[in-house]
């Protein structure tokens, strides 16, 4: 019987591509979503997994950043493909983009519920399945989706860097305390990639942008798929950062 997998925000962007490589590597692929405009979508990238790879998926509408909405989530992912989850990648985010001043406590407090919290939730709701099953030979993996902007400062994005940074200390120290236990804990930090987080930029700042990045282009959701799967794949890794940025940062 295929293992199960959970994304969180699988409805595009790096989701969407990741989703459909877990597909790719036989896993049952739980896809969670956030905005009614986005059902359409998810249930593409859903059917698409299901056609090409033959795997099972199941979608669910849940806003991550609650605890209880996690909840319904992870009892859905019980409920459909038994306790077996082997995977959780913790992906769902959002960003603001406002000088520290006039940010509001509102905007900054959703960032930290979307981008950290939403990882606290799920990562303490899933971690209990993985204990029970996971093994050196029978591996279970957290990957959580954290960014550039949590290794380096971005003007304007404090919370988001907050945030970024939050996921990388929380994966270490995870790492630490399931080490040897068979729960690998790690992170991707990508760096500018084209998803709907960039459409809002116009092309010469998209020109701008991609002068600054060393390999001179701006990556694509692929990297950060394929990034994913070498992680799933390498048995020896855990508590690291794996940033595909084309050299716009090195650690
Ligand atoms: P995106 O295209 O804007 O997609 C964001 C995803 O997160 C969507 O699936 C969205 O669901 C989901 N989401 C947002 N809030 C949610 C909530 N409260 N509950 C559940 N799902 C929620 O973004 P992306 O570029 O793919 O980014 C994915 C991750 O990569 C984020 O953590 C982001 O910070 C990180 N990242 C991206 C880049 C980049 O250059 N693109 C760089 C570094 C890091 P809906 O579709 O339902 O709204």
């Amino acid at each position: 019987m295929a293992h199960t997998a959970i994304i969180t925000g699988g409805s595009r962007g790096l989701g969407a591509a990741m989703a459909k490589k877990l597909g790719e590597m036989g896993y049952n692929v739980v896809l969670a979503f956030h905005s009614a405009s986005s059902q359409k979508l998810t249930e593409e990238v859903a059917a698409e997994i299901e056609e090409k790879y033959g795997v099972e998926t199941l979608i669910v509408r849940a806003d991550v950043s609650m605890f209880e909405e996690c909840e319904k989530l992870v009892q859905a992912t019980i409920d459909r493909f038994g306790d077996k989850v082997s995977v959780l990648v913790n992906n769902a985010g959002i960003t603001n983009n406002c000088n520290w001043i006039d940010i509001t406590p509102d905007q900054y407090q959703r960032v930290i519920a979307t981008n950290l919290l939403s990882f606290m939730h799920m990562t303490h709701l899933v971690l209990p399945y993985m204990v029970n099953h996971s093994s050196k030979e029978d591996q279970c993996n957290i990957v959580n989706i954290s960014s550039v902007g949590g290794l380096t400062g971005v003007i304007n994005q404090a919370d988001y860097c907050a945030s970024k940074a939050g996921v990388i200390g929380m994966s270490r120290a995870l790492a630490l305390e399931y080490a040897g236990k068979g729960i690998r804990v790690n992170c991707i930090a990508p760096g500018m990639i084209m998803t709907d987080m960039l459409r809002g930029v116009n092309q010469d700042e998209l020109n701008a942008l991609a002068a600054t990045i060393p390999e001179g282009y701006i990556g694509g959701v692929e990297d950060i798929a394929d990034a994913m799967e070498y992680l799933l794949n390498a048995n020896y890794v855990t508590g690291q950062v794996v940033s595909p940025n084309g050299g716009f940062v090195m650690q």
